[in-house]
């Protein structure tokens, strides 16, 4: 079965590294978010791209879900007592990818194609891709005004009151080169448990043609971020309240309304299962574990498969 998997960065990455451990490599194709991609240093920075292939390639960082394990922290701690900005983290060894691929960015190379050749490095043998190659910026508008994403999720720490979301520059951003063909070749396409706001929106706008039905009618699956109304990590809970919404699985499967085919929710909010009008898979979608993600992935394969 060909899959494509959407997905942002921890919840997503997750689930993405399950399929991958069943899917041979011509099976599937992960489209990752860059809305939150910014400049630090100067230096061009692509979290969740970045959290998706170090998680695919056994690179990431377990405890954080995000950067790289075994980790030192020389380089950002010398520039910060020259007077360098301390609230993002950049350890020396993630360093070295956003250096090189900065570095690539400034020769003129896409990200799609940067991406493929880090990938061929790391020995990650599934196809990952940007969204796209062109500079999208998600801006979350709140009462302090607009914040660019990664001031808002790091720096204020999700502390402002979120009244809407931005995506500047999509409506110039095409997909990257290969994810039209890998969805109209898919079964089905996947969106990972990754937050509806931030990180998958802005893969949906950019895809819109293509998943909204005028495309090539390729089925899509969404597993829930939101478990017993709280998110496993991050602010999407708290965006969905703050923007008048009751935070659930429910909520989500709304979010995404009639884009879905089906949708996978947490055991624990079974009763909701029956107010959904697509097919539901209830299962324990709570992924600790590297079994757990394989175990997911398997059982969200298996269903699309029966129906
Ligand atoms: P970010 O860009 O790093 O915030 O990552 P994502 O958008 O991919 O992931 C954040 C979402 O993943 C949150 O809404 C979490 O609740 C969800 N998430 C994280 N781990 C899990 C998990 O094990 N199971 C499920 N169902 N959701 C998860």
């Amino acid at each position: 079965m060909k899959i494509v998997a959407l997905a942002g960065g921890v919840g997503g990455a997750k689930l993405a590294h399950g399929l991958a451990q069943i899917l041979p490599p011509q099976d599937l194709t992960i489209i990752v978010n860059t809305g939150d991609d910014f400049e630090h240093y100067g230096l061009y920075i692509c979290p969740d791209l970045d959290t998706v292939c170090y998680t695919l390639a056994g690179l990431a960082n377990p405890e954080t879900g995000w950067g790289r394990v075994d980790e030192s922290w020389n380089v950002i701690e010398n520039a910060k007592r020259l007077g360098g900005p301390g609230w993002f983290n950049l350890g020396d060894r993630d360093l070295g990818t956003h250096i090189e691929r900065t570095r690539r960015l400034k020769e003129g190379q896409c990200l799609s194609e940067i991406t493929r050749n880090f990938c061929k490095v790391w020995g990650i043998e599934h196809t990952v891709l940007p969204m796209t190659d062109q500079y999208v910026h998600t801006i979350v508008e709140t009462d302090e005004g607009d914040l660019e994403f990664q001031e808002y999720f790091v720096h204020r720490r999700c502390e402002p009151h979120v009244k809407g979301f931005r995506f500047d520059g999509i409506e110039k951003a095409e997909p990257a080169p290969g994810a039209r063909e890998a969805i109209a070749e898919a079964d089905a396409v996947v969106i990972c448990p990754s937050n509806p706001w931030v990180s998958i929106d802005p893969i949906l706008r950019v895809f819109s043609p293509l998943l909204s039905g005028e495309g090539p009618g390729v089925r899509v699956f969404a597993v829930s971020p939101i478990i017993g109304g709280e998110t496993v990590k991050g602010p999407a809970a708290k965006m969905y309240r703050e923007l008048g919404i009751e935070p659930s699985a429910l909520a989500v499967a709304n979010h995404y309304g009639g884009l879905l085919a089906g949708f996978v929710l947490d055991q624990i909010d079974s009763e909701l299962s029956k107010a959904l009008e697509v097919k539901t898979l209830v299962t324990d979608t709570l992924m600790k574990s590297t079994e757990d993600r394989k175990r997911l992935a398997q059982e969200v394969l298996n269903w699309i498969g029966d129906l």
